[in-house]
């Protein structure tokens, strides 16, 4: 096993086991339940120097749940009030998972946290959240175009890669297919950041799961920008049996990309970063270049 310190550049924590659970809808294989308990002992267990908590909320579906309760009777005043007031009551809770997930990494040395923001905040509150967010210690954003049902290059964001870039806040945004659902419209393509990157050149961005059958086009983007990372998470995980790709093909995509270009990072709960480590530590690659992907290419890129 390594003999150095990793950081697990991508996995999610919650504050209670039961939503840790619900979260994963029965396909987590870790047998976690995601809870900051279980990760400091992980951490401890397998020499996880840093662990990016990459905290979300499902907005969306949170309102699409709270908008199919209301009455169907509600004159179009109350009802525009009442959408406004589920909008608003979304908007609350996400901001509460935030503050959670700054709070948990103030007390537990180690843990990095990054922030959830939504489209269907407007421009100034979302700008806010974030300098706010930062003065109680959040590190970068995090953005789920699939689950937000959002195309990176929604001007409703714009705000937010605005202070991203003007603060050297890195943005981690799942990319490429969903495993939990289909998405016809292909929200997370990378493609779609592309705009992004032209107007905000400084941005760090890291597609997650090494933007999972979008490989071609996000080596495009990345031979044009050079602060776009992927990150190993769910794609060359250990955890699941069989493998989803084989150790010939795990080294073609890293090698392709560019082993300095890749982030170790294991979707903790869905996948377990010890056994996650473990497989790609047994890749045919170099120490050097294992030695990048598990430590200092997110040290750098995400300046940790
Ligand atoms: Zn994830």
């Amino acid at each position: 096993m390594l003999d150095y310190p990793i950081i697990d550049a991508h996995l999610h924590t919650y504050p209670r086991p039961e939503i840790g659970w619900q979260a994963q809808s029965g396909i987590g294989s870790s047998g976690h339940a995601g809870t900051i308990e279980e990760l400091v002992a992980l951490m401890r267990e397998g020499n996880i120097a840093k662990a990016v908590m990459l905290n979300m909320t499902p907005v969306f579906d949170m309102r699409q749940v709270a908008l199919s309760k209301l009455p169907p009777d509600l004159s179009p005043v109350r009802r525009a009030e009442a959408e406004e007031q589920i909008r608003l009551d979304a908007i609350a809770r996400l901001q509460r998972r935030n503050a959670w997930t700054c709070a948990v990494a103030r007390e537990n040395p180690g843990l990095v946290p990054y922030i959830g923001l939504d489209p269907s905040m407007d421009g100034a509150t979302m700008a806010q959240e974030v300098n706010d967010r930062v003065k109680e210690g959040a590190r970068g954003i995090k953005l789920h175009p699939t689950i937000q049902r959002h195309f990176p290059n929604d001007d409703h964001l714009y705000p937010a890669y605005d202070r991203a870039q003007e603060l050297g806040l890195p943005i981690i945004s799942h990319s490429g297919a969903f495993a939990l659902a289909g998405d016809p419209e292909q929200h997370a393509r990378p493609a779609n950041f592309v705009a992004v990157l032209r107007q905000f050149p400084g941005l760090t961005l890291v597609l997650a799961h090494m933007a999972r059958g979008f490989l071609d086009e996000a080596v495009e983007i990345m031979q044009a920008y050079p602060n776009v990372y992927l990150d190993t998470s769910g794609t060359m995980s250990g955890t699941i049996s069989p493998n989803t790709v084989s150790d010939e093909e795990a080294v073609a995509m890293i090698r392709r990309v560019g082993c300095h270009r890749v982030l170790f990072g294991s979707d903790w709960p869905w996948f377990h970063p010890i056994i996650d480590a473990r497989r790609i530590d047994g890749l045919p690659l170099s120490a050097e270049e294992k030695r990048l992907i598990f430590y200092e290419n997110a040290q750098r890129a995400l300046g940790l």
